[in-house]
């Protein structure tokens, strides 16, 4: 997939970042509208939690890149989540429909059972029949641990290393695998493995080192097991779904949650990252006031798309503002909405 950018790592996440709002630049600075277009057609391979994260929150951030793009107008900017029947499939419908539901609130174009046939460098031809032009593919499928571990000789399951409960390499009782890396039995769920999780990795990560002092003769080694504490898919703006203790829950509550998760989760700079998340919110919020007299509001005279991005034209106080300040929350700006030919924006 030599045309698709990967979300792996930082690395990854900071290059296509840098991408975006590269082809952003591009298209504001091209005269042709097919090229605009193209530039700002952005296609998600794969709805499992990091490409339904990404498409949610990439469609959030190029959105807000709007404001130092006044020539490109909002119904532009065109986001797609391209995979099988269900978005987030793992966690089943009770969190996949939800999510479904406000990704598409929000303009995203998601098109289930559907997959890639063909990709340029220009664009991608889907098996729906349409091609899409675009400069950006994000390949968000099939998740595997790094090349290390097939090179080892040891044996793998889809890339994974053999380890028993006690996340020792059978055969080798000096090697251990923990992590992403493991493909460590799940003593809650016979016979299936431990998901590939930070919930699981960090908590191997522990039992690990005891199992190892254990082998030096330093207490006494365990099996590791860990029950599932649920799942939290951060949609972007104030949007989650999440399942903590396996009760699925939507919205803005299920955004507190999923953000006060990742915060506790981080080994450190809990207050840097919450007011990161604070002052990006409200450093968009801040454009609303400048960009929402007509004469800033590129493209309010132009007719959208059916599916489309828009800028809010309602204030909280009406009820498209309503929708919108329950879709982002009260500091945010751009309204992502469907655009229904009944109702108008929603
Ligand atoms: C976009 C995205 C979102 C995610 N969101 C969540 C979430 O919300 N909740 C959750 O629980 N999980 C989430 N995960 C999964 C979670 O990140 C992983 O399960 C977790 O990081 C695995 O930890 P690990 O230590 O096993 O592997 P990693 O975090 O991948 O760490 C492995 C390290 O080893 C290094 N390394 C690799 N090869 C070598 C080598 N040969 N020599 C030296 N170093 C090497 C790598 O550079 C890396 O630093 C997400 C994953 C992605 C990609």
């Amino acid at each position: 997939m030599e045309h698709a950018k990967g979300f792996n790592n930082i690395a990854e996440a900071l290059y296509l970042r840098d991408h975006m709002l590269g082809q952003m630049e591009l298209a504001d600075a091209s005269d042709d509208p097919a090229q605009r277009q193209a530039r700002c057609t952005f296609v998600v391979v794969g709805a499992g939690t990091t490409g339904t994260e990404v498409a949610g929150q990439g469609l959030l951030f190029t959105c807000a890149a709007l404001r130092r793009h006044p020539r490109i107008r909002p119904d532009e900017l065109r986001w797609l989540l391209v995979d099988a029947p269900a978005i987030l499939p793992e966690l089943g419908p009770r969190l996949g429909d939800p999510a479904l539901r406000i990704l598409r609130r929000r303009g995203l174009d998601v098109r289930l059972n559907t997959t890639i046939e063909e990709v340029t460098g220009r664009q991608v031809r889907l098996s729906d029949g349409s091609s899409v032009p675009t400069r950006t593919l994000v390949w968000c499928v099939g998740v595997t641990p790094g090349p290390l571990t097939q090179a080892l000789g040891l044996d793998t399951v889809k890339g994974r290393i053999v380890v028993d409960e006690f996340l020792t390499v059978p055969g080798h009782p000096d090697v251990f695998a923990a992590g992403d890396a493991a493909a460590a039995p799940d003593l809650t769920r016979p016979g299936q493995l431990t998901a590939m999780t930070a919930q699981h990795a960090q908590r191997q990560g522990k039992a690990v080192a005891r199992n190892v002092a254990a082998t030096l003769g330093h207490g006494t080694r365990k099996p590791y097991k860990h029950r599932d504490l649920g799942s939290v898919v951060d949609l972007g703006g104030w949007q989650a779904v999440a399942n903590p203790l396996h009760v699925p829950i939507s919205g803005p509550l299920a955004n507190v949650i999923t953000r006060g998760y990742h915060l506790y989760a981080l080994p450190a700079n809990r207050m840097r990252v919450a007011t990161d998340w604070f002052t990006t919110s409200s450093s968009i919020a801040s454009s609303s006031s400048s960009a929402s007299s007509p004469a800033n509001t590129p493209g309010s005279q132009r007719p959208s798309r059916p599916t489309s991005i828009t800028k809010p034209t309602g204030s909280p106080s009406t009820a498209s503002g309503k929708q919108q300040a329950r879709e982002h929350g009260p500091l945010s700006v751009w309204s992502c909405n469907r655009l229904s030919p009944a109702s108008g924006l929603r």
